[in-house]
């Protein structure tokens, strides 16, 4: 089966078709800078890249384009693509398991903006706007809350006033599940054992920590919204909520300026003016000071996180770095894990040098707990789950 999976943001569409048979994209494409005097469509056609600069005003103007180039390329997603998976980032109490998406549904999953203002808005955009393109296939929400949806109570619980938490939703939902779950379950199928406790951390622009029981989620690092945890590209991470009360009454910022720094101006960028971490790495090796900071900071936390994550969990299996940072940044995974074999944790300096698209282990032989680097697929995670999910659909 091809399935188009969609990941809509507020300016961006990212798209695949995957083929979940072969696990393989046949194309990928991205639109860029929606609304802006000048947009930009990339195209990729299993290794084929094609690029259109031109306007685009909204959403719906940029999937065509997309679908148009598609076309013209011989892919004609109305005849080729079963059904289409879109990425939604929050799915609050109500949704957490794949769910076929009709206007009930969209109109649930808009309600729920409340909780995450800058993520759910666009995604009900782009099944909107996917939904009128491709209408004669089935349409499924999977959720980015969804994996930690069964948290146990005292790590999903935030101390306070529980009828105010209660009225209003607030409770840690967790974010990147998609990613968490995909990487857990390739670490076991790796190593080939199950039952595994693991420890996953996610390092992309965005950056998660979750611990991880036989398959299910004990903690994790995001909280009501994906501000919470790690030093991210651009978002602060955790941080005393006193600062965001000081913010308003000494520095006279509104909610929406304080979203704004702590969302888009925080983190790595907040402290070094970068928040690629290429780029970041070129600045520590020139010499910067600020980009030293920010690489400590980010580490710092790292640490800590793991350090929890191993006392929560009592007993630890594996380690497992994933995303941009994760998969690349052989010095973030030496620096997180250094020092610690009175722990069992020793990573291999030759082996972590390697680079790879594929999972390998990076830890030494004798190494208590494994430490691993695997590659996520988000896409094709969505993929299969809305492929699983039409199917059972179609056999009931
Ligand atoms: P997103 O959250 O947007 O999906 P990614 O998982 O693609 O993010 O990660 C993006 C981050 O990964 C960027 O900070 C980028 O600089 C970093 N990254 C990508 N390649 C490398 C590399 N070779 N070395 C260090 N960092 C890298």
């Amino acid at each position: 089966m091809s399935i188009l999976v969609v990941n809509s943001g507020s300016s961006s569409i990212k798209f695949q078709v995957v083929n979940t048979e072969n696990g393989t994209a046949v194309a990928s494409g991205l639109v860029e800078q929606i609304g802006e005097s000048e947009g930009r469509v990339v195209l990729d056609l299993s290794g084929d890249e094609s690029e259109k600069k031109l306007e685009i005003p909204d959403h719906a103007k940029g999937l065509q384009i997309a679908f148009d180039m598609l076309a013209d390329a011989g892919v004609d997603l109305g005849d080729s693509v079963s059904a289409v998976g879109h990425r939604v980032v929050h799915g609050g109490e109500v949704f957490y398991r794949p769910t076929l998406v009709d206007d009930k549904v969209l109109k649930k999953i808009d309600e729920l903006s409340s909780l995450a203002p800058l993520h759910n808005p666009p995604n009900v955009l782009g099944i909107e706007v996917a939904r009128t393109q491709l209408p004669d296939v089935p349409h499924v929400a999977v959720f980015d809350t969804a994996f930690f949806h069964g948290l146990p109570a005292a790590a999903a619980t935030y101390a306070i006033d529980r009828d105010i938490a209660r009225q209003h939703g607030i409770r840690r939902y967790g974010f990147h599940g998609t990613s968490h779950e995909y990487v857990s379950q390739q670490v076991e199928q790796f190593l080939g054992r199950d039952g595994l406790n693991q420890i996953v951390l996610h390092l992309g622009n965005g950056a998660s920590a979750s611990a991880i029981r036989a398959g299910s989620p004990i903690d994790t690092s995001m909280g009501l919204t994906p501000l919470e945890g790690l030093v991210m590209g651009t978002r602060s991470g955790d941080i005393d909520p006193g600062v965001v009360m000081h913010l308003r009454r000494s520095a006279d910022m509104d909610v929406d300026a304080i979203d704004e720094l702590l969302n888009r101006r925080s983190g790595l960028k907040g402290l070094s003016g970068i928040n690629d971490f290429r780029a970041l790495q070129k600045r520590i090796d020139d010499g910067d000071s600020d980009a030293s900071l920010a690489y400590d900071v980010y580490v710092h936390r790292l640490r800590k996180y793991i350090g929890a994550y191993m006392l929560e969990l009592g007993h630890l299996d594996t380690i497992t770095f994933t995303a941009g940072v994760g998969e690349n940044a052989a010095s973030v995974r030496a620096d997180a894990l250094a020092n610690l074999s009175g722990f069992g944790i020793e990573v291999d300096e030759e082996r972590n040098a390697q680079r790879s698209k594929h999972a390998r282990v990076i830890s030494t032989d004798a190494s208590a707990v494994t430490v691993l680097v695997v590659p996520t697929n988000e896409e094709l995670a969505i993929a299969r789950a809305t492929d699983a999910l039409v199917r059972t659909a179609n056999e009931a």
